[in-house]
C-alpha cells in the first residue's frame, strides 16, 4: 500500500484522494516513510518538514470531509527547491551565507501552492545559489542520483529531481536560469520544464541572473507537470517582469496528438559531440514523432553555438550584482572584523563557496569600465543574434527538438575541478534562456549504461500548451519507465 501509493502519480493520487479511497495524511506519510528510507543515499533534502506536511494533509482532510473548497493539488506531496523564499522556514540557497537566515514572506510560487493545497514535504539541495550543474556545489553535501548513487543527478535543481526520481515525491518545484531544471530531470528521467521568461513569478526567488531566472515544474509525467505548472503561473503584482496576460491553458490540448506538426531537428546538435546513448535517444524521439505523424526536418540555429560564452558572461554579470546584498549587514552569516568594510570582506569569503566567488569575478570584471563593451554588451548583441534565429526557425516549424545535455549522469567529481567542462554542460540548454522561450526536457530511454536521456523541446515564448502536447505524445509512444533501476540505484532502498 505504502509502496503504491509512492509509485502513484498526482492524477492518481488526486483522484484516489477524492474518492475518499485513501487520506491526504496518508499519502504523506508515505512519501515521508520513503524520504526517510532514501535520504542517507541521496541527500536530495536540505530539510525534510514532516510535521508541517502532515498538518497540512490533516487540514485537506478535515476540510474535505466538512465539503469546503480544495485547490487543485490538494494533499499531492511536493519537494521545493530551496531557493525559494518561505515564510519563517530557513533558506539557504545551499549557501553558507544564508546561514540563520529565515524569510519574513513566503515567495508567490510558494504562497499558490499552499493555495492550491500542494503539500511541501521539504526543501531540496542545490548548487549554490543555483550555479552549478551537478548539485555539487552545494555547501552542504552533493545530492546522489537515484538512478546509481555514485553518479551526480545533474544541477541545479538536483535535490528536486532527485527527488522525484526516487518516488519522495510526485512534483518538484526547480528553477532554470541555463538549464537547472532541464539537465538535471534530463539526468534522473524525469520531466522538466522551463516556462516562458515572466509566465511564472520571480517574487521571492532568491535572484541568481534576474533577466534568466524561471520556475518551473518536475515531475514523473508530463500530465503532472501541466498540472503543476498551471498552480504556479500567472501575473503578480509583485513581479513588474511577470506577464500581464492570464497564462494559456495547459491541459485542454494535452492528448491531441502531432499529426501534421511540423518538428524542427536542430541540426547543429546533432553534428556536435553529443555522447552516443544520447544520439540514440534523440533518433528514437524523431522515429516515434515520425510515426506519430508529425514532419520532422532540420532547422538551423547558426549562433546557437555563442549562447554558452555569451550566458557565461550575462549571467555571471547578473549574478556579481545580485548577490552584493550578502554583506553581512542585513541577513545571513556576519564574520567580525575591525572596519565594516573588513567584515563585508570576511563574511564574502567564508559565507560563498568558490563558484560563487568565481562567477562574482567574472561578472564584476565583465561589467567593469574598460571592459564592458567587449564582454557584456558582446554577449548581449549575441543574445539578439540568438533570439532571431529562433525567431528564422518558428517560420518553418511550431517546435524544435534537440539533446537536453550532451551526455548522461556523470561520476561525482568527475567535472568539479574543471569549470569549462561543467560550463559545457549546458550548451543545449541556455539558447531558450537567453530567448526567454519555453523548453522541457522528456525522458527518451536509457544508454547502455543503463541511465537515462533526455531529449529537449523548445517553442517560442507561450508556447507550453504545444511543447506539453507533444511531450504528451512522445511520452505515451516512448513509454519510459521512470523507475530507477540498476547495480546501484536507490530502489535497493526498501521502504
Ligand atoms: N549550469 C548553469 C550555471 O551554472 C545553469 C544554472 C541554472 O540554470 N541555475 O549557471
Amino acid at each position: 500500500m505504502t509502496a503504491a501509493l509512492t509509485r502513484a502519480t498526482a492524477v492518481e493520487l488526486l483522484a484516489a484522494m477524492g474518492a475518499g479511497e485513501v487520506a491526504a495524511v496518508e499519502v504523506v506519510r508515505a512519501h515521508l516513510e520513503r524520504i526517510a528510507a532514501t535520504e542517507e543515499r541521496l541527500h536530495a533534502f536540505l530539510r525534510v518538514l514532516d510535521e508541517p506536511a502532515l498538518a497540512h494533509a490533516a487540514d485537506v482532510d478535515r476540510r474535505r470531509a466538512a465539503g469546503e473548497p480544495l485547490g487543485a493539488l490538494a494533499g499531492v506531496p511536493l519537494a521545493l527547491k530551496d531557493i525559494l523564499c518561505t515564510a519563517g522556514v530557513p533558506t539557504t540557497c545551499g549557501s553558507r551565507i544564508l546561514e540563520g537566515y529565515r524569510p519574513p514572506y513566503d515567495a508567490t510560487v510558494v504562497a499558490r501552492l499552499r493555495a492550491a493545497d500542494a503539500v511541501v514535504v521539504g526543501k531540496t539541495n542545490l548548487d549554490e545559489f543555483a550555479m552549478g550543474s551537478s548539485t555539487e556545489n552545494s555547501a552542504f553535501g552533493p545530492t546522489r542520483n537515484p538512478w546509481d548513487t555514485s553518479r551526480v543527478p545533474g544541477g541545479s535543481s538536483g535535490g528536486s529531481a532527485a527527488a522525484v526520481a526516487a518516488f519522495d515525491a510526485p512534483l518538484g518545484i526547480g528553477t532554470d536560469t541555463g538549464g537547472s531544471i532541464r539537465q538535471p530531470a534530463a539526468l534522473c528521467g524525469v520531466v522538466g520544464l522551463k516556462p516562458t521568461y515572466g509566465l511564472v513569478s520571480r517574487y521571492g526567488l532568491v535572484a541568481f541572473a534576474s533577466s534568466l531566472d524561471q520556475v518551473g515544474p518536475m515531475a514523473r509525467t508530463v500530465t503532472d507537470a501541466a498540472l503543476l505548472l498551471g498552480a504556479v503561473a500567472g501575473p503578480d503584482p509583485m513581479d513588474s517582469t511577470s506577464l500581464q496576460e492570464p497564462a494559456p491553458d495547459l491541459l485542454g490540448d494535452l492528448d491531441r496528438g502531432v499529426d501534421g506538426l511540423r518538428v524542427g531537428l536542430v541540426a547543429e546538435e546533432i553534428e556536435d559531440g553529443m555522447a552516443p546513448g544520447v544520439r540514440a535517444g534523440l533518433a528514437r524521439a524523431v522515429e516515434a514523432l515520425e510515426r506519430l505523424g508529425a514532419k520532422v526536418a532540420d532547422v538551423r540555429l547558426p549562433h546557437a553555438g555563442y549562447g554558452i560564452a555569451a550566458y557565461y558572461l550575462i549571467a555571471p554579470s547578473e549574478a556579481s550584482s545580485n548577490l552584493s546584498r550578502y554583506d553581512g549587514v542585513r541577513y545571513g552569516l556576519r564574520v567580525d572584523g575591525a572596519t565594516t568594510e573588513e567584515m563585508t570582506a570576511r563574511t564574502r569569503d567564508a559565507g560563498f563557496g568558490d563558484e560563487v566567488k568565481r562567477r562574482v569575478m567574472i561578472g564584476t570584471h565583465a561589467l567593469s569600465a574598460g571592459y564592458y563593451d567587449a564582454y557584456y554588451a558582446q554577449a548581449q548583441r549575441v543574445r539578439t543574434l540568438i533570439m532571431r534565429d529562433f525567431a528564422a526557425a518558428y517560420e518553418s516549424c511550431d517546435v524544435l527538438l534537440g539533446p537536453t545535455s550532451p551526455g548522461t549522469a556523470f561520476p561525482l567529481g568527475a567535472k568539479i575541478d574543471d569549470p569549462l567542462a561543467m560550463y559545457l554542460n549546458d550548451v543545449y540548454t541556455v539558447p531558450s534562456n537567453l530567448a526567454g522561450a519555453p523548453a522541457l526536457s522528456l525522458p527518451a530511454g536509457l544508454d547502455d549504461g543503463g541511465l537515462p536521456v533526455g531529449v529537449q523541446l523548445m517553442a517560442p515564448a507561450l508556447g507550453e500548451p504545444t511543447l506539453l502536447r507533444v511531450a504528451r505524445a512522445l511520452e505515451a509512444e516512448l513509454a519510459f519507465d521512470p523507475t530507477p533501476r540498476g547495480a546501484r540505484s536507490s530502489e535497493e532502498v526498501r521502504a
